[in-house]
């Protein structure tokens, strides 16, 4: 963007020992940097200095650059309690109209870092069309309350930049005339992108004047790395929630759990057989009893005697051993044969033979699962072993799913001219249920800002992870982005992504008031771009939020079968990995042309291949070269 249309910013940084130079204005620069930082305010640092804590001196630096028609005025340093802090009586005397709101806004946050936060002075208000901030001395107080009322900035510099009143607020901010998205919009300091905006001093469009949109998208263009960190930095790990271990299948354990029964809670044979004592030896038994699983025996074994026992059934009172039948021999039965009398021990027993003493698997008070492990069939087994009936585990997040687009329409519907069915949505929700998210299906959106915004704030009030498909890419009708930071107040972390396919895939998030953080993933509209930046950005993120431990999907490596000719975006290229007899690697196979609205092309695809983009070298990559794939199915 031409320089111009930045936000022109002054910092002053008061203080007696950096003017002396007995110190660095570590404050000053750090500013300066968030200032310009193409994620904020995207502003340019026009004039910058130090002064020492005296009035005069502070109230000229101010007057001066008011008068050289700074937007916006930092100074940091001066507003705690020393005899020497002056900085906010300097400031109100220049000020025409003070702004307490700003000033409010910074103690408030800065109140939940510190108590001494109440020791802070600061001072906001306007002077002619410029704003002027108090902020404190320190690199970390100056960060924090610099970003405490950053998302306020753009819009009130703007407002005194002369904004004139009109009758429809929604749809002046939605007209992109709003400079709310500003700091958001700023940031492609690519050549290309300086080409653009030529009507617009603020680098908005105004979205009804189509023929004005910019040709390029003024979003920086992101590696699928630092686009995937960004995601990732964003996704935080749910709370935790109770719940019946029925319902729990795959959930995170939050908590240690520990065994309230030993297993077996009582002393079991492991065979069937005879329940003896050893010290009889080998030799000849009268059969008393019998004891089977599911009661406790009736009577205690005695020397000369012995009780009948299944597998699993308790060892009676008296017995030390269990001998199996097949070292037994019969003596003497009753009429008929229905039980025996006596029988014939051959092998001699050990003390403790084919027995489980109680607690022999798990111990009482035994801890069986660690906190943090996933729960699958064996571990809900193991539960259940133990009478474990509820667990402790992260909350897993429910995602809305949105499709957008005026020519969408629904599968069971009639198809109208110039309509197409909305494929996404149900690839969308799929995907997640055979990923076990609780989903709530939130319709098509029409391609209005209106329609739009109701939808996601609707979706955002629901959900933890909202996901749109469409709109977001470059036609009059792409109105997502503006609907997030606009409509919704999102902070929009990334626009664009330097991968194929899923280039305009737009990630944002915004801060609720319990301080959770709700996620938009504003995926392309075209069918495979859209399933593929699910798998590539979504779901892990879904799986960080529910708590597992390594989110990323698995890459393995994998042998070409037939050459790819290399595209000159990193390529997620479809494919269907086989695992042949004799092989040590997996072959993969692509699925054929990759154009992004062919579908077909991901049916039957269990792994993306991650494809560098083509140089000057290398432009295909060879049937038997390996290459890295990234599993996305059930293999
Ligand atoms: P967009 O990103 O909105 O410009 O859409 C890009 C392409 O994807 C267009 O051809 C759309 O018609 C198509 N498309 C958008 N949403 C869907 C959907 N939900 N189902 C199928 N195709 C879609
Ligand atoms: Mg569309």
């Amino acid at each position: 963007m031409p320089p111009k249309m930045r936000t022109k910013v002054g910092i002053l940084t008061v203080s007696d020992r950096c003017y002396k130079g007995e110190e660095e204005d570590n404050s000053g620069r750090n500013l300066k940097q968030l200032v310009e930082d193409h994620n904020g305010l995207g502003g340019e640092v026009v004039m910058s200095e130090v002064v020492p804590d005296e009035v005069p001196k502070i109230k000229e630096k101010l007057v001066e650059w008011v008068n050289a028609k700074v937007d916006l005025i930092l100074t940091t340093g001066g507003t705690g309690f020393a005899h020497r802090d002056v900085t906010p009586e300097a400031t109100k005397q220049v000020l025409e109209k003070e702004a307490p709101g700003l000033a409010l806004a910074m103690l408030m946050g800065s109140l939940k870092v510190t108590h001494f936060a109440m020791l802070s002075r600061p001072v906001c208000g306007i002077r002619g069309s410029t704003l002027i901030i108090n902020l404190p001395g320190s690199p970390k107080g100056s960060k924090e309350c610099y970003e405490f009322v950053l998302p306020a900035l753009p819009h009130a510099i703007h407002l005194l930049q002369g904004e004139t009143s009109k009758t429809d607020a929604t749809h002046r901010q939605l007209a992109g005339q709003d400079a709310t998205h500003h700091h958001q919009h700023g940031g492609d300091t690519t050549d290309q992108a300086h080409h653009h905006h030529h009507d617009d001093h603020h680098g908005h469009h105004d979205i009804d004047k189509v023929a004005r949109r910019p040709r390029q998208s003024p979003y920086p263009m992101l590696s699928f790395e630092e686009a995937y960190q960004k995601v990732m930095e964003n996704a935080a790990v749910l709370q935790q929630e109770t719940i019946a271990c029925n319902d729990a299948m795959n959930r995170i354990l939050a908590c240690d759990v520990t065994a309230d029964y030993p297993l077996p809670p009582f002393k079991a044979s492991i065979k069937d057989g005879y329940a003896v004592i050893t010290s009889d030896g080998i030799g000849v038994r009268k059969v008393l009893s019998d004891s089977t699983a599911g009661a406790m025996p009736k009577s205690e074994v005695i020397p000369g005697y012995t009780i009948r026992i299944t597998t699993g059934a308790p060892v009676p009172q008296g017995a030390d051993a269990v001998v199996q039948v097949e070292d037994t021999e019969l003596v003497k039965e009753t009429d008929g044969g229905q039980t025996e009398l006596e029988v014939k021990i051959v092998v001699a027993p050990k003390v403790g033979q084919d027995i489980r003493p109680i607690g022999c698997d798990i111990k009482k008070g035994q801890t069986i699962l660690k906190k943090g492990t996933q729960l699958g069939p064996s571990e809900l087994g193991l539960l259940a072993s133990v009478g474990v009936t509820k667990v402790a585990v992260l909350k897993s997040p429910t995602v809305a799913v949105v499709s957008t687009g005026n020519e969408l329409c629904e599968p069971h519907q009639q198809l109208r001219p110039g309509h197409i069915f909305d494929s996404n949505r149900t690839t969308l929700l799929s995907v997640l249920k055979e990923h076990g998210y609780k989903t709530l299906d939130m319709g098509i959106a029409k391609d209005s800002p209106e329609n739009l915004q109701k939808l996601l704030k609707e979706a955002v009030g629901k959900a933890d992870v909202v996901i749109t498909s469409g709109g977001v890419s470059m036609g009059e009708k792409d109105l997502l982005k503006y609907a997030l930071m606009i409509g919704m107040h999102a902070k929009i972390h990334f626009g664009r992504v330097f991968l194929k396919p899923g280039k305009p895939t737009t990630f944002a998030t915004m801060e609720m008031e319990d301080s959770s953080k709700k996620l938009f993933f504003a995926l392309p509209g075209n069918p495979v771009s859209a399933i593929v930046c699910f798998n590539l950005f979504v779901l892990p993120a879904l799986r960080k939020m529910k708590g597992y431990s390594k989110p990323e999907l698995t890459r393995v490596k994998a042998k070409l079968l037939s050459d790819i000719k290399l595209d000159p975006r990193p390529e997620f290229h479809r494919s269907i990995l086989t695992w042949q007899p004799g092989e040590s690697v997996p072959v993969a196979t692509s699925t054929g042309n990759q154009m992004s609205s062919r579908l077909l092309s991901m049916c039957e695809a269990n792994a993306l291949l991650a494809l560098p983009p083509k140089s000057d070298d290398v432009v295909t990559i060879k049937a038997g070269e390996m290459v890295d794939a990234i599993i996305i199915a059930r293999i």
